[in-house]
């Protein structure tokens, strides 16, 4: 681990891109994938807490995460 902020443009739960308009452009209203994804507060309490709400999770992890809940029959 290093001291530096991860880029907003890496997903803090695999460092894979994230994908997401908006880490990029800075600013919110870029379309993104991000805005039809479901976000559960399990994935989200996986986010270290200095990158909650900071950067984006990647598209991978959110399927992963609701793929493995199995909330859906
Ligand atoms: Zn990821």
């Amino acid at each position: 681990m290093t001291a530096e902020p991860a880029p907003h443009l890496r997903c803090p739960l695999c460092a894979g891109a994230n994908a997401c308009a908006p880490a990029r452009s800075g600013t919110f209203d870029e379309p993104c994938w991000c805005r039809d994804a479901t976000f559960s507060v399990t994935l989200l309490a996986r986010v270290p807490a200095p990158l909650r709400g900071v950067a984006c999770v990647c598209a991978g992890c959110v399927a992963a995460d609701t793929g493995s809940r199995g909330a859906r029959a």
